[in-house]
């Protein structure tokens, strides 16, 4: 079935972000605060609430669905949740996005319950790096997870995020790349974001695409591809090698002319941009069983899609209040 979210400027919505937590195990130091107030669990989204939000979302076009968070396996039952959400009629794909925490005991799971493909955050081979970015990450059980997310699906249908820090981690793009070509895994590249208060200027440690890129080209020969995700990272190929290295460039290069996305949090708000405060609260029609009214909602949500999000790293503030951990990333 062919996508009914049309917005104002004629992008169609076929792909739903769904966060099930607010929670994470990490506290990585560009994403969340270190003292965090995370949501009371009544205000949390029930499994059976997200599935409604998720059949909603499906039964209007969407096939595409990543459950995320906080980190998507602290929250219990999680393999309940992605098997129910794989059966809805439609649903062509199901993502995960994960630290790889717990990747060790829940990728085959996971796999046996239907999850299509896994994107893994990884910022450092380093074990005092990794704890320095994650504040309580382990990294040996972080490279656990990714060994048996590729035992479970395969290496195509594994891909590693890496967030680079300048002064922190930038260092360690070509170890990386050589870490993602070894296993025959994807890895993109994203920009820092200016979302929630860090504490930190984000312009200090910002490091854009164009200059990873370019640090790349001296080990590399890299070829850029045609090929496309359905999401925003432009992706290139290395002669040799099954891996492609993507490159998301939320500020340096703005894709918001392809954005087919939304985004709902553990909390059943609905962000038609993550570069925006503006949401639209399900919570209510969810909470009452209400399936026409999420689904009118949604319907005006997509309407009122802002055009393009518009981040600028000069500013002392977050840009947006909201933490990616609040989002779902
Ligand atoms: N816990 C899971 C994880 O670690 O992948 C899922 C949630 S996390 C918010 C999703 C992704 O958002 C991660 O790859 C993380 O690196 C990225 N992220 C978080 N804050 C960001 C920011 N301020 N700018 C760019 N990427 C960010």
């Amino acid at each position: 079935m062919s996508s009914q979210l049309q917005d104002s400027f004629g992008r169609k919505v076929t792909y739903l972000r769904l966060s099930v937590t607010d929670r994470c195990d990490f506290r990585c130091t560009y994403c969340i605060a270190e003292k965090m107030h995370f949501l009371p669990r009544a205000e949390i989204l029930s499994l059976e609430e997200c599935l409604m939000v998720a059949k909603v979302f499906a039964s209007l076009g969407v096939d595409k669905i990543r459950l995320t968070g906080g980190e998507p396996l602290v929250r219990r039952d999680f393999v309940w949740l992605a098997a129910r959400v794989r059966e809805l009629p439609g649903l062509r794909e199901l993502a995960l996005t994960s630290n790889g925490s717990r990747l060790g005991e829940l990728a085959a799971p996971l796999k046996d319950a239907g999850m299509d493909r896994v994107n893994i955050s990884l910022d450092s081979l380093v074990a005092d790096t990794f704890r320095r970015i994650t504040r309580v990450g382990d990294l040996h059980r972080v490279l656990a997870g990714i060994d048996a997310a590729i035992a479970a699906w395969g290496s195509r249908r594994v891909k590693l995020n890496t967030v680079l820090l300048r002064g922190v981690n930038h260092h360690e793009l070509l170890d990386l790349v050589g870490f993602a070509l070894e296993r025959g895994v994807d890895i993109s590249f994203i920009e820092q974001m200016p979302l929630g208060e860090t504490g930190y200027r984000r312009a200090a440690s910002y490091l854009g695409n164009d200059e990873a890129m370019a640090q790349l080209k001296t080990a590399f020969e890299l070829i850029p591809s045609t090929e496309t995700t359905g999401g925003p990272a432009r992706y290139c190929r290395i002669p040799g090698h099954e891996s492609r290295i993507g490159f998301i460039s939320p500020h340096s290069r703005n894709f918001c002319s392809d954005c087919n996305r939304m985004r709902v949090t553990a909390r059943g708000e609905l962000f038609s941009c993550l570069g925006s405060e503006t949401m639209v609260d399900l919570l209510p029609a969810v909470r009452a069983g209400d399936e026409a009214g999420v689904r009118e909602l949604i319907l005006g949500a997509v309407a009122a899609k802002p055009q393009a999000h518009h981040f600028d790293l000069s500013l002392p503030r977050a840009n947006v209040m909201r933490f990616m951990s609040r989002t779902g990333g």
